[in-house]
């Protein structure tokens, strides 16, 4: 499950350069209040399109969740279980689900379990029809990374892709960080953090 972020980022360079795993990168489009579905699927396309070149191909897809009428922001953690499972059930053979979730996020032991437990009981579901497979494990492939080590994985070029503000401000040009949501301050110090995010005009 990739978010275009740095850590779901470090995650797939670490899959696709430290095995032989046959990958399928899924991205949930996350249409909300917050606004960032567009800053974020622009990195999204431009890191999966970087990775494919300089690491080695793999299956990309990618999915919405429009929340957009709604005035309170659904619980990403929630969406993206949801999302997993019908994935895993798409996806021939699928026995793992990699997320990148880190050791040090706030509440993440408890997250991490509500988590599964969601996709759990709605893969249960799919598995009284028969469908997919018997068993799927959850694997956290930078759970015990610090930041520096995150950072440290990264070329620098594809650090510069990634994209993790959460109320990103649209300009005339494209995007810029807000530089003071959760994400944002999580990421305060990232060597050639982008603030920024170009992207060329939509076709009149
Ligand atoms: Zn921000």
């Amino acid at each position: 499950m990739f978010s275009g972020g740095l850590d779901s980022t470090a995650m797939l360079v670490k899959l696709l350069a430290g095995s032989e795993d046959e990958l399928r990168v899924h991205h949930v489009r996350m249409v909300n209040r917050e606004g960032r579905a567009d800053a974020e699927q622009t990195a999204v396309e431009r890191i999966v399109a970087w990775c494919g070149k300089h690491y080695r191909p793999f299956r990309y897809s990618e999915s919405g969740l429009d929340f957009s009428a709604l005035e309170a922001i659904p619980i990403d953690y929630m969406a993206i279980a949801y999302v997993a499972c019908q994935v895993a059930i798409d996806t021939p053979g699928c026995t793992r689900v990699a997320v990148g979730t880190l050791a040090r996020d706030t509440d993440e032991v408890n997250r991490s379990a509500r988590q599964r437990r969601v996709f759990d009981t709605m893969y249960e579901c799919y598995r009284a029809r028969k469908l997919g497979e018997a068993k799927i494990e959850w694997i956290y492939p930078v759970h015990s990374l610090e930041k520096s080590e995150i950072t440290a994985l990264l070329p620098p070029e594809l650090i510069k892709l990634t994209w993790s503000c959460r109320t990103p401000v649209r300009t005339p040009s494209g995007f810029r960080v807000c530089g003071t949501c959760k994400a944002c301050r999580a990421r305060a110090g990232v060597p050639t953090e982008p603030q920024i995010l170009q992207v060329p005009a939509a076709p009149a």
